[in-house]
C-alpha cells in the first residue's frame, strides 16, 4: 500500500484524474457522474442539515434508513431482513467491504477474488493481512465470463472469504445465475462467507438481470450483500453504504466498523432513506439515460478503432486498444498515460486492476476502461478527439 520510498500511492483513479487535471483532458477515467442525484434528494439532506440532523448518528445507522434499506432489498430482491440487526449502515461500500474483510480474514486465511477486482478489493486482503487469491473472468464472444474451471482449483480448505462483484467493475460483466450457483457450491464446499460488492445492482441493461447471490438456495446465510446510494442516485460523494445479512455477520462487520469511522453521514442518511422509499423513477430514467449513453460510447470507440466490449452492467465500457500500440507504447498502461496528453481524453487500463504479472493481466494488457457516466456532449466531445488517432 505504500511505495518503495515509503510515501503512499495514489490510486489509479486518483493518478487518471490528476493527469486529466494538469492535460485539461476529457476525464473518462474515473467512475463518477456529470449530474449530480435528483434535486429532492439533496433538498432532503439540506433540510436535515437546517433541521439540526448535525450530530452522530447511532453506529448501526439511522432506523429510518435501515428500514429502507431492508425494504428496497425486499422489494427489489425478494430478501427478508430484520432492520434492527440484520442492517448496517456504512461510509460508502468501501468502509463495508474493508470491515467486513477484516472482521473475516486474517494472516493465514485466503481471500478469493474476481480478476479483473476493484482496486479496493485488494487492499483490503493487504490490510488484513491475508493471502489474495483469484478467479479470472474471461473475455470471449460473450462478453467477460467466469472461469468455471480455474475457480475449482483457485477455492481451498483455508478460503475464509469469497469476495465478489456484479454488475463487475471493470468488466461490464452481470454474473449468471449459473455463474452464481458455481460460487456459490464453491462457498459452500469451502464453508467460506461470500462479502457481495453490488454497488451497480440498478445499473444492468437489456436482457442482463442482476441476482444477488444472497438470495441462491441456502445462501443468505452465508452472505453480506453491500451496496451504496453512490451510483444509484448519482451521490458518490455522499458515501452512504450499508451491509445486510445474517445477524452474525453484521456484527461482525459492526465490531470492526465501530474504530474505522463509528459513524458518519448524519443529515445524508434520512435524505438517502427518503431516495429508497421514493427514488424508483429517478433509477429508472437514469438507467434508461445511460444505456443511450452505452451505445454512443461502444459505437463512437469502435468507430475510433478500439474494440468495445459491450457491458451488460455498470457505466463502464472495455476496449481493445491493440491497434493502438506502438513499440513505444506498447501497452494499456503505456498508452492510457499517454493519452490525455496525446488526444486530451483520459481513460484508466485495465490492468490497474489485475494482480502485477498475473495471467489475467497479460490477457487484459491492451484494454482501457472509459466511463459512460458523463454527458452525452461531453462523450461526443472525446469520441471526436478519438477519432483523430485512426
Ligand atoms: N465497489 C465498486 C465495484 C465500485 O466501483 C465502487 C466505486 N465507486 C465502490 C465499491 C465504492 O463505493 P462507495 O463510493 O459507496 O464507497
Ligand atoms: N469507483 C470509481 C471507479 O471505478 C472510482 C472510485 C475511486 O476513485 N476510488 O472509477
Amino acid at each position: 500500500l505504500l511505495d518503495a520510498d515509503g510515501t503512499t500511492r495514489p490510486t489509479i483513479f486518483a493518478e487518471m484524474t490528476a493527469l486529466a487535471a494538469r492535460t485539461g483532458a476529457i476525464n473518462l477515467g474515473q467512475g463518477f457522474p456529470d449530474a449530480d442525484g435528483p434535486a429532492w434528494v439533496r433538498e432532503a439532506a439540506v433540510e436535515a442539515i437546517r433541521g439540526g440532523v448535525n450530530q452522530y448518528p447511532p453506529g448501526r445507522g439511522v432506523p429510518e434508513l435501515r428500514r429502507a434499506v431492508a425494504d428496497h432489498q425486499a422489494r427489489h430482491h425478494g430478501m427478508s431482513l430484520d432492520p434492527a440487526t440484520e442492517v448496517l449502515v456504512t461510509a460508502g461500500a468501501t468502509e463495508a467491504l474493508t470491515a467486513a474483510v477484516l472482521a473475516l480474514a486474517g494472516p493465514g486465511d485466503e481471500v478469493l477474488t474476481l480478476e479483473p477486482f476493484y482496486d479496493s478489493h485488494a487492499a483490503a486482503v493487504a490490510l488484513a493481512g491475508a493471502t489474495h487469491t483469484t478467479v479470472p473472468l474471461v473475455r470471449g464472444p460473450e462478453g467477460f465470463r467466469l472461469d468455471v474451471t480455474a475457480l475449482a482449483n483457485a477455492v481451498s480448505p483455508r478460503t475464509r472469504v469469497i469476495l465478489l462483484n456484479s454488475p463487475h467493475n471493470p468488466t461490464g460483466a452481470v454474473l449468471t445465475r449459473a455463474e452464481l450457483e458455481a460460487l456459490a457450491a464453491a462457498a459452500v464446499r469451502a464453508d467460506a462467507v461470500v462479502v457481495t460488492d453490488e454497488v451497480y445492482e440498478h445499473l444492468v441493461y437489456d436482457d442482463a438481470a442482476h441476482v444477488p447471490i444472497a438470495t441462491l438456495p441456502g445462501m443468505a446465510e452465508r452472505t453480506i450483500t453491500i451496496s451504496s446510494a453512490g451510483k444509484t442516485f448519482s451521490l458518490t460523494g455522499w458515501k452512504i453504504g450499508w451491509a445486510t445479512g445474517p445477524a452474525h455477520l453484521v456484527e461482525a462487520v459492526l465490531a470492526v466498523k465501530q474504530f474505522l469511522t463509528y459513524s458518519g453521514g448524519a443529515p445524508f442518511q434520512p435524505a438517502i432513506a427518503r431516495a429508497l422509499e421514493r427514488g424508483d423513477a429517478d433509477v429508472a430514467a437514469l438507467r434508461d439515460s445511460l444505456a443511450q449513453r452505452r451505445d454512443l460510447l461502444v459505437a463512437g470507440l469502435e468507430d475510433a478503432g478500439l474494440a468495445a466490449v459491450r457491458p451488460e452492467g455498470t457505466y463502464f465500457v472495455c476496449a481493445d486498444a491493440s491497434a493502438l500500440l506502438t513499440p513505444d507504447l506498447p501497452d494499456g498502461a503505456a498508452l492510457a498515460r499517454a493519452l490525455p496528453a496525446a488526444v486530451g481524453v483520459a481513460s484508466i487500463p485495465v490492468s490497474a486492476f489485475c494482480r502485477a504479472g498475473s495471467p489475467t493481466a497479460s490477457a487484459v494488457a491492451p484494454l482501457l476502461r472509459f466511463t459512460f457516466s458523463k454527458d452525452r456532449s461531453t462523450l461526443e466531445e472525446a469520441l471526436r478527439r478519438l477519432r483523430t488517432l485512426r
